[in-house]
């Protein structure tokens, strides 16, 4: 994993335990787009800033917070 990528991951599951604010989730966003590797994680990664948007009005379902983060997990744990 790249450290780029580290740290993404780490913002994401602060996120899932809903410490992450908007502007991190725009952070995760424009990494996205410049990151094949993440990418390849784009759809765990994309349902996340979903959420992020939305997490203003709506909290996570806590079932939707696992399987987003054991997808992540097996995303940036494969090399
Ligand atoms: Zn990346």
């Amino acid at each position: 994993m790249k450290k780029e990528c580290q740290k993404n991951f780490e913002k994401i599951s602060e996120y899932l335990d809903g410490e992450l604010g908007h502007d991190e989730c725009r952070q995760i966003e424009q990494h996205l787009n410049d990151c094949p590797e993440c990418q390849g994680c784009v759809d765990a990664l994309k349902k996340t800033i979903d959420l992020c948007r939305k997490s203003a009005q709506d909290k996570i379902p806590e079932d939707t917070r696992k399987r987003l983060r054991s997808k992540l997990r097996d995303c940036f744990n494969k090399d």
